[in-house]
C-alpha cells in the first residue's frame, strides 16, 4: 500500500526548497539589521492557550483546530497560530524583567483544518514579529516597515497592498458594538447561522463573513472607525501621517478587524494587488499580557503567509537562480576519493559548492551525472593525475581543460566561484 501526504500538507524539496531558504536567508538578515532576537517556540501548546487568546468565537478555535488528548489526559493543540504561544513564552520566562522593548521574530509551521484552495494549506508556515513593550504608534511603524522591508528586498512590494485599520480600544468598541447590533438588528434573521451566532456572542466577527447573503445586509454597516475615543483617533492619525512621512504606501480600509480575538487599535493586512489572496496580517494586542496572567505589556506583531510569499514569487518569476555546484571531482578509485578529500573541504572553506563521487561509478558515469547536474566545472582525477599529483579542470560551459596541480591554490586560480 502506498501512503501519501496528509491532505492538505505538501513536500518542499530541489528548486522549491532553494526558494524558500532564499526567502528565509532574507527573513533573517532584516531581523537581524532591525535588532530582532529570533524565537522557536513549541509546536503543541495546551489547548486553553489558544481558547483564551485567539478566542472561543473565532473560526481559527470553533472549526480549524488539530486538538486531540495526549496519553496523559491532556488537551493539546497543534499551534494554528504563533503570537498566543510567544505571548505565553515571554511571560513563562519573566521577559518583562529585561530590558524593554523586547523584539522578536520567528518562523515555524502552523496548522489550521481548513477547505483546501490556492495558498490555503492545512500545514503551513509564517514568519512573524512579535514587539513588546511600546504603547506608541512608533511601534507599529517598526513592525510595519520589517514586513514593508522584506517585500521590497524580495521585489513583490508593487505587487501587494498594505491597508490599515484602527480597531480602538475596548471602549471604542464597545460603544461600536451597541451601533453595530442596532443596525443588523432587523437584518440577522436573513443572515447565515454563523453570523447569528456572531451577533449573540462576538458581533464584529459578522464583518469578516464572506457569505452572499451577509455581505447584502452589511452595505451599509457602520464602521468602527467613526466610534474612536480621542486617544485612539490620536494614534491612527499620528500612525498615518508617519507612514507618510517616511513614504510607506498604504490604503485605509474599515472593513479590516482581523480574525482573532486579542487585536485593538492598529489592524493591518497585506494583500495581493492581483490575486484575491492575503500575505500577512497583524496588529497591536496591548491587553493579552495581561489575560494570559502577565503584568501589562502594551504589544505589537504580524504573521506572514510564507506559502503565499513564495507562490507570489513563483508567480511573478522573482525567483533568483539557483546556484549550481563549482567544481564536480571525477574520481578514478577510492585512492583519488582519498586523496582529494581534504583539499574538497579547504575548497568548501573558500566558498565553492563542492561535490564528488560517493557512489563507486565509472568515470563515464560520472562525467553524465557531473553534466545532468550542471556542475561548472568538473576536476577529474585518473591514475595518471593521482601519480601526478595534478588533475584535469574543464570548464563545462567553454569545454576548455587545463591540468593543474592537485592544490587548493591551482584549482581556485582556475575555477571561478559562481562559474563566471
Ligand atoms: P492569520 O494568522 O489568519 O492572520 O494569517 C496570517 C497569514 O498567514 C495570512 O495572511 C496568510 O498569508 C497565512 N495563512 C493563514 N492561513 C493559511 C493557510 N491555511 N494556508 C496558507 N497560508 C495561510
Amino acid at each position: 500500500m502506498n501512503i501519501s501526504r496528509a491532505k492538505g500538507t505538501k513536500d518542499i524539496f530541489f528548486e522549491d526548497m532553494k526558494i524558500w531558504e532564499y526567502v528565509e536567508e532574507n527573513i533573517r538578515e532584516i531581523c537581524l539589521k532591525h535588532n530582532m532576537n529570533q524565537i522557536r517556540t513549541p509546536i503543541f501548546e495546551d489547548t486553553s492557550l489558544f481558547s483564551r487568546s485567539v478566542g472561543n468565537e473565532t473560526d481559527i478555535v470553533n472549526k480549524e483546530m488539530y486538538t486531540f488528548l495526549d496519553k496523559g489526559d491532556r488537551s493539546i493543540t497543534l499551534r494554528p497560530e504563533l503570537t498566543a504561544g510567544v505571548v505565553r513564552a515571554y511571560i513563562e520566562n519573566g521577559f518583562s524583567s529585561m530590558p524593554s522593548p523586547i523584539k522578536l521574530w520567528y518562523t515555524g509551521t502552523m496548522y489550521r483544518y481548513e477547505k483546501m484552495q490556492k495558498g490555503r494549506y492545512r500545514e503551513f508556515s509564517q514568519f512573524g514579529i512579535e514587539v513588546f513593550g511600546s504603547e506608541s504608534y512608533l511601534a507599529d511603524i517598526e513592525v510595519i516597515s520589517v514586513a514593508y522591508e522584506l517585500f521590497k528586498k524580495l521585489g513583490l512590494l508593487d505587487k501587494l497592498v498594505l491597508r490599515i485599520n484602527s480597531i480602538g480600544c475596548s471602549e471604542c468598541r464597545s460603544k461600536y458594538i451597541i451601533a453595530l447590533k442596532e443596525y443588523l438588528a432587523d437584518k440577522i434573521d436573513n443572515m447565515c447561522d454563523d453570523c447569528k451566532t456572531r451577533y449573540v456572542k462576538n458581533p464584529m466577527r459578522i464583518i469578516d463573513c464572506k457569505q452572499d447573503k451577509c455581505k447584502e445586509a452589511k452595505q451599509n454597516l457602520p464602521m468602527i472607525t467613526d466610534y474612536l475615543c480621542e486617544d485612539c483617533k490620536e494614534d491612527f492619525e499620528n500612525l498615518k501621517s508617519t507612514l507618510n512621512a517616511v513614504g510607506m504606501n498604504y490604503e485605509i480600509d474599515k472593513t479590516i478587524v482581523r480574525g482573532l480575538d486579542y487585536y485593538n487599535k492598529t489592524v493591518f493586512e497585506f494583500i495581493s494587488k492581483d490575486l484575491d489572496l492575503a500575505v500577512g496580517g497583524g496588529g497591536r494586542y496591548d491587553t493579552l499580557v495581561e489575560v494570559l496572567g502577565g503584568p501589562h505589556t502594551p504589544a505589537i506583531g504580524f504573521g506572514l503567509g510564507m506559502d503565499r510569499i513564495i507562490l507570489l514569487l513563483k508567480e511573478y518569476n522573482l525567483v533568483k537562480e539557483s546556484k549550481n555546484v563549482d567544481i564536480y571531482f571525477i574520481l578514478q578509485d577510492s585512492n583519488a576519493f582519498t586523496k582529494v578529500f581534504n583539499l574538497v573541504e579547504e575548497l568548501r572553506n573558500l566558498g565553492y559548492i563542492v561535490d564528488m563521487d560517493i557512489c563507486g561509478r565509472s568515470i563515464k558515469a560520472q562525467m553524465k551525472y557531473a553534466s545532468k547536474i550542471n556542475s561548472n566545472y568538473v576536476c577529474i582525477i585518473g591514475d595518471e593525475e593521482v601519480k601526478e599529483n595534478s588533475c584535469s579542470l574543464k570548464n563545462m560551459n567553454t569545454s576548455e581543460q587545463v591540468k593543474v596541480n592537485l592544490s587548493v591554490n591551482d584549482i581556485s586560480n582556475n575555477a571561478l566561484k559562481g562559474g563566471n
